[in-house]
């Protein structure tokens, strides 16, 4: 018996604020479901097709301490046969280059999470220590050539939902970061023990609070719009499978030459 292919490879996690009629630029719903798991229920998921027949699943989201174990969004995405996750976040600015209203393309990330799973264990299979998952690179560059104006930016995922404070800022800073968010971390770790393709695309709201605040003139709303006129060619520029090796992290053949395998080899 041969498996149904899946109706869309895509699931899209809007953790931004949009007028209802936006996702229209993804065609109209065509389907909606809700998916059990073990962690938890998700739903429901809205299936949407464009013109050209893509499919996009589409799941509004956010990255609060209250919201459901996030283990249960990324296997749902894979009980929907998706492949590729793509997270919309909203996120604080902690690069003086970067203000309210800017766009970036998440290229790294460092995880300040403490209160979620960061790993699914022995409950889906996985064992052992394993390459840190990154973001797929087929996503990000069709991210890139959709928007070309995006800086790649590294992510610092913290729980929330309270704001950092000034000196953590300057912390996070010190450490490379150049964003800080709620929804990109744990769940691209998880993505990646699940042999997803994970990545991620940030609207700028705030400076971090080690900087001074300038009045609201739009420019968030303006970001938005930007981003939604260039997801849909997104979209159309991954109707090809995936070809950048994440759905094979895991299982394929480690490489050598760490030190911790050199130095095992060695003995
Ligand atoms: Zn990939």
């Amino acid at each position: 018996m041969t498996t149904p292919p899946p109706e869309a490879d895509l699931l899209l996690l809007l953790a931004v604020v949009l007028p209802p009629r936006a996702l229209d630029a993804f065609g109209p719903v065509v389907d909606e479901r809700f998916v059990t798991t073990t962690y938890g229920d998700i739903g429901p998921l809205a299936l949407r097709r464009s013109p050209s027949g893509r499919g996009v699943w589409v799941q509004p989201y956010n990255g609060l301490p209250s919201r459901t174990d996030p283990r249960s969004t990324l296997l749902a995405a894979r009980k929907l046969g998706v492949q590729r996750v793509l997270n919309w976040d909203t996120a604080i600015a902690l690069n003086p280059l970067l203000a309210r209203g800017h766009v970036a393309i998440v290229t790294d990330y460092i995880d300040f999470v403490r209160h979620q799973p960061h790993t699914f264990l022995e409950s889906e299979g996985i064992t052992g220590i394993h390459q840190s998952p990154a973001v797929c690179p087929q996503m990000s560059e069709a991210l890139a050539n959709a928007l070309p104006m995006a800086p790649g930016c590294v992510y610092v995922g913290v729980d929330g939902p309270r704001r950092e404070t000034a000196a953590e800022a300057r912390m996070f800073r010190l450490w490379g970061g150049d964003l800080l968010g709620h929804n990109l971390v744990p769940e691209i770790a998880l993505a990646g023990e699940l042999e997803l393709c994970y990545a991620g695309v940030v609207t700028v709201v705030h400076a971090s609070a080690d900087r001074f605040s300038v009045p609201v003139e739009g420019e968030t709303r303006a970001a938005l719009e930007l981003v939604l006129d260039a997801l849909p060619h997104f979209v159309e520029m991954l109707a090809a499978p995936a070809t950048c090796g994440c759905s094979q992290r895991l299982s394929a053949p480690r490489k050598r030459g760490t030190l911790a395998n050199d130095w095992w080899s060695a003995k």
